[in-house]
């Protein structure tokens, strides 16, 4: 028997319709290139995400068409988020600091149509432009008078586009299941892969968003989003924003700068801010060292890699803000786990604690876990056992879009295998070890490199670590500890950090040596790259290997 509920679809147009109707008046801050910091009201930007709309009609897009962005954070990016979605058509967020070769790839097969790009990236699109022969216009993003000079076919001025379009128009009702965004991942081998958001899973995956152990957002709350739009819907702050009517605030092309972000963060009053922890630690220290604080900050959404101990625990006890450690993946748009108190856990102290905190978190409503060994058998969930992690949910994709070969991430009973190695507690959090790849197995046995990054970043003097397994004739592979110093006038010793680790792991996971480096390489999405890492170490040695 079904039920008698009305089946009216979860669209991307109602959360629009929604925050225009009940906080027309909210306020989006944006930086940006050409207008300094500039502000406007929800109902405005919604006005101009109508006029998107018909901008894209006009330019004669078919009803389906994938429309790129190139572009920072900023109230035009938001725009576009709206109107490009709201009219049936697909927003496909490019990563600019992909690779040419992945740029062109990428954008031959989504078969973009246009491309409405920030002026910083006319040079890149310059470079590629002949090599996309699907793109009939490229769009500048900026007003008349700071249109770049360009050899781009058919460049046009996002402004004055605007300008000759009426805000009105009635945004299309349609299947819930029809593609709003494409975004594709950034993977370290082969073509980046397409994950084609819907917006069903878009909407459910806001409403997740604001739940209370999610990141609780409300109408009192001012959202500064770090991650960028082009990545993964820069976690779903620009729909469960407007969803609830919190402030937005856009760092534009300063997204990498802690001190716009501190001063974003002070002026515009913001109390949530989410990023990757390579973003924080700049940030920390620049607060250190200016003796700043963030006083309406109260927590902040750390997720993307692993965030360090040391880094919760600086935010908490030297800045009072809470550090919602989550995890998830552009496969589930992306959020799948937070980690936030139970009525237990928040009793725990001392080392008990500082083990919780480590962990990625409880999978939200929505979300299902579990965790199998080799032969694909069901673990339990102990926080001991360990294995690959799988999951499953209405805003996980179930294929990548347009792949020549079924996708072997997926199997037949619709579990999605994350490449991540996992242990889950009976209270149901979860704690990632390692990336399948970056396992390290030293005589049959692994090691998380992920817990020995851990341990090495609350020693004093280092600044980021990493910790990758290197061949050892004996053992198969050790685990290798990379520094970059804090000061390199008073750089780390090598036996001092090695001899850090006693007592706090096993003896045989200790790192069999250190070695320090100027800088790590981090991906496209600023994580660290242990591909390009371990590939630097080519023909590294251990001491006692030899
Ligand atoms: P991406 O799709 O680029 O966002 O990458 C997703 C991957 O990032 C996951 O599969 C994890 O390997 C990693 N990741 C995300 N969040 C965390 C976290 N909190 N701790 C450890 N790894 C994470």
């Amino acid at each position: 028997m079904f039920g008698l509920m009305m089946d009216t679809p979860l669209l991307i147009k109602n959360i629009a319709l929604h925050a225009e109707r009940n906080h027309a008046r909210q306020e989006i801050v944006s930086v940006t290139s050409d207008l300094g910091v500039h502000r406007y009201t929800f109902g405005e930007a919604i006005s101009r995400a109508r006029k998107v709309t018909n901008v894209l009609s006009k330019l004669g897009c078919s009803s389906d068409a994938r429309i790129a962005t190139l572009a920072w954070n900023d109230f035009r990016h938001l725009e576009l988020y709206y109107g490009v979605s709201c009219s049936g058509r697909v927003l496909h967020t490019i990563n600019p600091r992909l690779f040419a070769d992945q740029l062109i790839y990428i954008i031959n097969h989504s078969e973009d149509e246009i491309i409405f790009f920030d002026t910083a990236f006319t040079g890149l699109l310059e470079s590629i432009s002949d090599r996309c022969p699907t793109v009939k216009a490229y769009v500048a993003m900026t007003s008349e008078n700071h249109m770049p000079t360009s050899s781009l076919p058919n460049m046009l001025c996002y402004e004055e586009l605007l300008h000759a379009e009426s805000s009105e128009c009635d945004w299309p009702d349609f299947d819930e299941r029809t593609a709003s965004c494409l975004c594709y991942t950034s993977g370290t081998t082969g073509n980046p892969k397409g994950v084609l958001y819907s917006h069903r899973s878009t909407v459910i995956h806001s409403y997740a968003l604001c739940m209370p152990d999610a990141a609780s957002l409300s109408a009192h709350d001012a959202v500064l989003t770090v991650v960028p739009m082009f990545h993964v819907n820069a976690w779903g702050y620009p729909y469960s924003s407007l969803m609830v009517g919190s402030k937005l605030v856009f760092p534009g092309p300063k997204l990498g700068d802690a001190e716009t972000l501190i001063g974003l963060i002070n002026d515009e009053g913001v109390t949530i801010a989410g990023g990757v922890p390579t973003v924080w630690l700049p940030l920390l220290e620049h607060l250190k060292k200016t003796g700043q604080g963030v006083p309406t900050l109260s927590r902040t959404v750390i997720g993307g890699s692993a965030c360090p101990l040391s880094m919760i625990e600086e935010f908490r006890d030297d800045f009072g803000v809470q550090v919602l450690h989550g995890w998830g993946m552009t496969e589930m748009s992306p959020l799948g786990t937070v980690n936030t108190h139970n009525p237990q856990t928040i009793e725990y102290t001392g080392a008990a604690m500082q083990e919780h905190l480590v962990k990625q978190g409880r999978g939200l409503p929505g979300v299902e876990l579990k965790i199998t060994d080799e032969q694909g058998q069901d673990l339990p969930w102990d926080g001991e056992a360990f294995g690959t992690l799988k999951v499953r949910g209405p805003w996980v994709c179930s294929d990548y879009y347009k792949l020549s070969t079924a996708s072997s991430a997926h199997d037949g009973d619709g579990w999605f295998d994350t490449g991540d190695v996992a242990s889950i507690d009976a209270n149901g959090y979860m704690k990632i070890t390692d990336r399948t790849k970056d396992v390290i197995k030293s005589g049959g046995e692994w090691i998380s490199s992920i817990d020995l990054e851990n341990v090495a970043m609350s020693f004093p003097g280092i600044r980021e670590c990493a910790v990758v397994g290197m061949p050892h004739s004996k053992w198969q592979e050790r685990p290798l500890l990379v520094v970059v110093n804090k000061d390199n006038d008073n750089p780390v010793e090598v036996s001092e950090v090695l001899r850090f680790f006693e007592g706090k792991v096993a003896k045989w996971w200790i790192p069999s040596d250190a070695v320090f480096v100027g800088e790590l390489p981090h991906t496209a999405t600023g994580k660290v790259s242990k591909l390009t890492l371990r590939e630097e170490l080519k023909g590294y040695q251990f001491p006692d290997d030899g």
